[in-house]
Parts: structure tokens; sequence; C-alpha cells
């Protein structure tokens, strides 16, 4: 995915050129007209729907606010196309701040209703309002004229169109590729990871649902113009079910999917509109039984759509490795040795009747590793997520750094310097083992979604990989940075967590069975890392069953079986325990 800055301009200039001069007759320049049009929207699906995880039902009712505007303000108020693009984009972010501020906190399934239902209410509205010309819509809206040019038809309209479709295509690639593209992308998998690396998801779910409104009503803008008469029909549900048809043929999942699946969806609907009526008798809109019928199929055999055949067969490009020079990160001021760094406190964690945490204290200072142990079940991982803020307590106070932490989001108190790994991987299997570890780097950047489209974030950008194979390399794992996070085997995938953790510049490390599938060689180096971090003042707080291993690394253990503390104390006198040795001897280890 990576090119760089040049090979980009240059690809998109030679594609206008390309186009300019394109011998095609004037049926096919109108044809790609629409297509440029569609593809505009659907490149806003490909960030919600296929990266993002969200299904949009909507998105004509944005194109219809952008062509609108437009179409009321330069007919009856007389203003210029080039200033009510922007008051259309005004309008449009402002509907999709509220509607994405309201059905995105809900859980994944009320957005597509919601959205239907909104696409419904904007249809009716538009058919309803007098001022609006109801369902006959407005008539004369005038061409797009730069100057005394008119490129609001034919073959001008065809560059204009097509050259911000290209730059729309090449907004959202660089977009992808980038600190907020690594957010965006987490997005689908849950909260619960993203969060950890201190992403705020409902911001960034409520983002690309905002840019993916944006990018339709910069389409209902061009539409209204070329179009020169707006009413409601191309901005109903049936046109924004089409509108995620295309995304789902093409490959919702890759921007040049997306294109594709609108130059699909428009040659096929021309033919369907021409012979369906002819094979049944009748005419009307049939088409959409099609779409629907080639949907499910699509959905059942290909679900990432026809993009990914094409894809397979494409040369993968290679990340360069360009960060050599780049400036290393800022780093966060360390405890002093010795200081408190974690103040756990009587925690207390209920589901229902079970207590899976049963007041359990202790703390930690810099430089040391705590071992947490016990049987399965014991609590330990529920103690994690106490600490870190993934479930709220029932009772009880966590202190890290003299400061009261309990209560805060998890992706606050990541913030203050905790990092942590999951017993159970989570990880984004499509991207690669470096951006997945630059993923924890997260909270050290700041380049936002557009600096990113504009690909203003490359020196930030390239500070925060040098971080994350700095990581890497570390953990032992530089050779496979470029490999997909999803072909790794199970111990390596927990070493990517380890590495993604350190990209937080932690000052307490939580590390839960961090050594489980790791073969003997990784495990000597992962006690070798542990050594090395705790020797330049890291926290550790490690849950781990590999008794040898916490033995041999660990400063103080504790030790919990059915969510209450059984003791703790050195590595020797836990050993020594014959509390801790009739808890273990019941258990099979
Ligand atoms: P450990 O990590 O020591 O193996 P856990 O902290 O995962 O133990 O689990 C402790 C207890 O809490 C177990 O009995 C487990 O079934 C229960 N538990 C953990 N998470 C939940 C949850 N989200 N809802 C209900 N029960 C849970
Ligand atoms: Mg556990």
């Amino acid at each position: 995915m990576t090119l760089t800055q040049n090979t980009q301009r240059a690809a998109l200039l030679a594609g206008v050129v390309v186009l300019a001069l394109l011998p095609l007759p004037d049926f096919w320049i109108t044809q790609l007209n629409y297509i440029a049009l569609y593809s505009l929207v659907v490149l806003g699906l490909v960030l919600l729907t296929g990266i993002g995880g969200l299904t949009s039902f909507g998105q004509a009712a944005f194109v219809g606010i952008g062509a609108y505007t437009s179409a009321y303000m330069t007919v009856n108020l007389g203003v210029s196309p080039w200033v009510t693009i922007f008051v259309g984009l005004a309008i449009t972010a402002v509907s999709a701040l509220l509607v994405g501020w309201i059905t995105l906190r809900m859980s994944g399934h009320y957005l597509p209703l919601a959205t239907i239902a909104w696409g419904l209410s904007l249809y009716y509205l538009m058919g309803n309002l007098d001022a609006l010309g109801k369902y006959d819509g407005i008539l004369g809206v005038p061409t797009l004229k730069l100057g005394d040019w008119d490129i609001g038809q034919g073959r001008p309209f065809f560059v204009f169109a097509w050259t911000l479709a290209l730059l729309g295509a090449f907004a959202v690639l660089n977009l992808l590729d980038s600190r907020t593209g690594r957010a965006i992308r987490a997005l689908r998998n849950g909260s619960m990871m993203a969060e950890a690396m201190g992403v705020n998801t409902l911001r960034y779910k409520i983002g690309i649902f905002l840019i993916a409104a944006l990018f339709a009503s910069i389409s209902g803008w061009l539409f209204a113009h070329f179009q020169r008469t707006v009413n409601p029909s191309p901005f109903g549900l049936k046109m924004g079910i089409e509108y995620l048809f295309m995304a789902v043929l093409g490959g919702a999942g890759y921007v040049w999917g997306a294109l594709s699946g609108a130059l699909i969806t428009k040659l096929l609907e021309d033919q369907l509109q021409v012979l369906l009526p002819r094979l049944i008798g009748t005419s009307g809109s049939y088409e959409i039984i099609v779409f629907g019928i080639v949907l499910v199929l699509v959905l059942k055999y290909l679900p990432d759509g026809l993009w990914s055949l094409v894809g397979r067969w494409l040369p993968k490009p290679r990340r360069v490795d360009d960060w050599a020079n780049a400036a290393p990160l800022a780093e966060r001021a360390k405890p002093a040795l010795a200081d408190t760094v974690l103040e756990v406190q009587a925690i207390r964690k209920q589901f229902g009747g079970l207590v899976a945490v049963n007041d359990i204290s202790f703390s930690i200072k810099a430089g040391q590793i705590v071992g947490l142990i016990g049987p399965n079940g014991a609590g330990k991982s529920t103690t994690f997520n106490l600490i870190t803020g993934v479930l709220g307590l029932t009772s009880g106070t966590v202190t890290f750094r003299g400061e009261t932490v309990s209560g805060l989001p998890s992706r606050e108190i990541a913030r203050r310097g905790v990092s942590r790994t999951f017993q159970h991987v989570k990880m984004i299997p499509e991207m690669t083992v470096l951006e997945n570890v630059a993923l924890g780097a997260q909270l050290r950047g700041h380049k936002g979604a557009l600096s990113s489209m504009l690909r203003l974030d490359r020196a930030e950008e390239q500070s925060l990989l040098k971080e994350a194979a700095r990581q890497l390399e570390r953990i032992g794992m530089g050779s496979q940075m470029h490999e997909l996070a999803g072909n790794l085997a199970m111990g390596p995938q927990r070493l990517l967590e380890i590495a993604r953790a350190l990209c937080g510049d932690p000052a307490l490390l939580l590390l839960d069975e961090p050594a489980a599938g790791l073969r003997h060689k990784e495990k000597q180096g992962l006690i070798a890392v542990l050594r090395q971090l705790r020797s330049e003042g890291m926290s550790i707080l490690l849950v781990e069953h590999d008794m040898d291993l916490v033995m041999d690394v660990t400063d103080h253990i504790v030790v919990m079986e059915f969510g209450t503390k059984l003791m703790d104390g050195t590595p020797e006198e836990v050993q020594q325990s014959p509390k801790v040795r009739a808890a273990y001897l019941g258990m099979e280890h």
C-alpha cells in the first residue's frame, strides 16, 4: 500500500492526463461521469463499512444534502457553486455528527437501522418541503464554470469529476496508511484492544462516519450541477442500498475495489435496464432484484468482493524501511527507582454472585517484577482488567504513580503509562506485524486524519514506525516485521503484543501469560528482555503458568486462589509455602 509521495502524485497526474486524452464517445463519457460520482460515495463506504465495519444505508441522504444545498442556494439565492459546496459540506458535517453521535454509541446493529431511518426521513423531507420543490425538485441549476469556461458538462466535467474521485481515492489510501488509519483499522475487532492502545473508539467511529458523509456530499454537489436539476429520487433508500451494493461487490475493504464496484454496477445496471423489461414484458426497476441476488451470492462466495480476486495477482508493494533518520519519539519521565508505581487497595470484582476478585491488595515498585500466580479461574486476568480500566471495579482503588486511576477509561490509564498484553491475543490479522506494533505507539503521535490524507504526517509516521521496528528488534522479531500478523504462530503473536505494549513507553507493563505457546529459545529471549527492562527501571506485573520462568525472573509473587489472595512473598517463600503447595496440588500443573 505504501507508495512514495512522488509516485502517488505522478500516478494521479498520469491518470488525469490519460483520462483527458482518451478518445471516448460521448455516451461513455456520460456513463463514466456517473461512475466518478458514485465512486466518491463508495470511497466513503470503504472507510466506514469495509475498513471500519460500520454499515450505512443512508449515504444517499448525504449526497442529497450536498445536492439540494447547492441547488437551492444557486437557484434561489444566486450564490456561486464554489461557495455552496462549502455550505453543503458544513450542513452535511453537522447532520453526520448528530446522527453519528446518537447512533454510534449504541452497539453495531443499531447503526444500519438508524441509517435506514435517516435515509427515509430525509427523502420524505426533501419530497415534502415546498421550498425544495417537493417531488418535482429544483430545476435550472447552473452548470459549473471556471470564469467563462464551462466545466460542468461533457469532457471538462469528466476530467474534473475524475480528478476529484482519484484525489479521494488517494486521500483514503493515505489515510489508511497512517497513525489514524491504524486506529480505524482496529475498530472492527471490538473496542477493547483499541481502547487499551489509547484509541477513543467512539471518536474514530464518528470520524469515519463524518468523512464518508463529506465524500457523499461532494458527490451530491457535482451531481446537482451536472444534472442541472435535483429531485428526491436519486437520494432515497434504494440508492443508499445501491451504494452499499457497489462497495460490497467490488470489495469494500479495498479502495480500488470500491471504484471497480461503482463501474461494474453502473454498467450492469445499464444492461439490465434494457434487458430485463424485454424479458419480463413490462417496465420497472427489476435490476434491483438482480442486484439483491448478486449481493447474496457475493457475500456468500466472495465476501471480500471482486477485487480480492484481482488483488491476488497484483505484486505486493513492500514497505521501504525509510525511517533510519527519523527522530526518536519523546519519552515520558520515568519514576525513580524503588518509587511505588502501582498501589492496588482492596480491589473487588463481582460478576453477579461470583466474586472473581475478592479485596486484593498489593503494590509494585519501579524496577520490580511482580508475579501474579494461581490456578485457572483464580481471578488473575480479571485483576489485570481492573487495573487497566477494561472492567469497572465493584470496590477498592487503584493508584498509579500517586494518582487514583480507578474509574478512568482504559485509554486514559494507558495514556498515563500503563501498557498490557492480553491472555487471548488481540491483534489485527490483516495488518503487518510492524503496523500492529505501531498501534502501541498511538498516543505518542498527534497527526490527525487531515494531515494523513494530505501526507503531511510523514516525519511523525517514520518516527512511530522506527519505534515499532526498534521494539520488534528488541524482542527478536525484526525479521518478521513485514509479515501479516495473521500468519504468525502463537508464540510470535504473544511477542508481537509485548513489542506493541513497549511501544507505549510504559512505566508499568502488565503481561498476561506471555510465555504460553513460546518455544524454548523464544522463552529464553523473553526472559532476557524482561531482565533488561527491569534493569532500565520498568515495573512489570506478570501472570504466567510457567513456574520456572516465574521463579526465575520475579522479585515478588502474589498468589491468588478463588479470587482471594492466598499469600505473597519472595519466590523462595512462595515455593516453600504449604498453603501454595496445597492449592497447586489439587490442580493439574
Ligand atoms: P484467571 O485469569 O486467573 O484464569 P479470570 O480472571 O479469567 O481467571 O476469571 C476469574 C473468574 O471470573 C472465573 O470464574 C471466570 O469464569 C469469571 N469471569 C471472568 N470474566 C468474567 C465475565 N466477564 N463475566 C462473568 N464471569 C467472568
Ligand atoms: Mg487468565
